[in-house]
């Protein structure tokens, strides 16, 4: 007997990559091997010598295909066995391991927007729905549009073992956050990507795509984000090191080398409107959802808990974004 292993894997494609995957069929009682794959078709190699690797990294059950059937996140590898180029999970998981001691947790707000055609679900053809209002967590068919396919991807990385914390309709109609965390620093990039896996999965058995786009409508509505919620041991026992974690992120370029990596067409969506801050100017405060980092409300009275980045985009690369705040600001709480 045998079950089908469907290989996930990140692609080359710029500025923002792509998810693409195939089926192995595995022996039962055997793990999902070492796989290959043809670089020149996925912006990962040259024509001439265009084999890659694929080494399976995070393994959890098919919910789809159901049974024995599995999900097979991999890496990325040159055929010498070095990390390609694209494969932004071998950085995250080197500054991981480096700070290991300090205890890193996320939770990550996925936002994204369901498209039907060339118009977000739930826009009229050829017009406009009423402005943004009663669309965020909002009830009823006038407002509310693709909630069976919210449900079932819902179930669905439930059923996978995925760190799923919750679900909620956003401000503009189609648009959607899921939660994933908290969780360890690799731990929420790869239930992140697999879960972005299964959300387009899903949509695509509506006829209906997912689109992690930063600012999917033009004019007066929210663009598309992905909140990164962040703290270390220290941040979880004592206010000082939650203050140090935020000043860490507005020292020296720091605020640029964050922003320049937190996803495509960053200035689109962080104009300082919107809920946002302005992409060029560092910020944070308490309960303030108008600064680049914010400090939940509950964290101040409690003396302890988390900070929330408020700056990445819903197409940022959680692996880019995880490794950032942990070398910056665990550089910082180690001192
Ligand atoms: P918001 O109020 O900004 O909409 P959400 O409830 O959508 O916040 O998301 C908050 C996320 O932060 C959740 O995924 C939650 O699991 C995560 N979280 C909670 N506590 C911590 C912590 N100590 N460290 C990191 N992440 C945390
Ligand atoms: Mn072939
Ligand atoms: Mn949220
Ligand atoms: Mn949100
Ligand atoms: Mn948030």
């Amino acid at each position: 007997m045998s079950y089908k292993a469907e290989y996930i894997w990140i692609d080359g494609t710029e500025p923002t990559a792509l998810l693409r995957s195939k089926t192995k069929i595995v022996a039962d009682g055997e793990q999902p091997p070492v796989w290959g794959f043809d670089g020149s078709s996925t912006n990962q190699a040259e024509g001439h010598s265009s084999d890659r690797v694929l080494r399976p990294v995070f393994v959890c059950p098919d919910p789809i295909r159901g049974g024995d059937n599995r999900l097979v996140l991999c890496e990325v590898e040159e055929i010498d066995g070095n990390p390609h180029p694209s494969n932004t999970r071998a950085l995250a998981r080197e500054v991981a391991e480096r700070y290991a001691e300090q205890e890193s947790w996320f939770g990550i707000e996925q936002e994204y927007t369901f498209f039907k055609g060339s118009r977000p679900l739930g826009f009229p053809e050829g017009g406009f729905p009423a402005p943004q209002g009663p669309y965020y967590c909002g009830v009823g068919a006038d407002v509310i549009f693709g909630r069976e396919i919210v449900e079932l991807h819902m179930d669905r990385c439930l059923a996978a073992g995925l760190k799923l914390s919750g679900i909620n309709a956003e401000v503009m109609p189609g648009q959607w956050e899921f939660q994933i965390g908290p969780a360890t620093t690799l731990e929420v990039a790869d239930h992140l990507w697999v879960a972005r896996w299964l959300l387009y999965r899903t949509a695509e058995e509506f006829g209906v795509e997912a689109t992690l786009d930063a600012k999917p409508a033009r004019g007066d509505w929210n663009g598309a984000g992905a909140h990164t919620n962040f703290s270390t041991k220290a941040m979880r026992e004592n206010y000082d090191a939650i203050i140090v974690a935020c000043e860490s992120l507005g020292e020296n370029d720091k605020p640029l080398e964050h922003v320049t990596q937190y996803g495509a067409g960053i200035e689109s969506r962080l104009t300082g409107h919107h809920e946002t801050a302005p992409w060029n100017k560092y910020s944070y405060g308490v309960s303030n959802r108008g600064a680049s980092v914010r400090i939940p409300w509950q964290v101040e009275v409690d003396r302890k808990g988390y900070i929330e980045d408020r700056r990445p985009n819903a197409n940022v690369d959680p692996y880019v974004v995880t490794r950032l705040l942990v070398d910056t600001c665990c550089a910082a709480l180690e001192k």
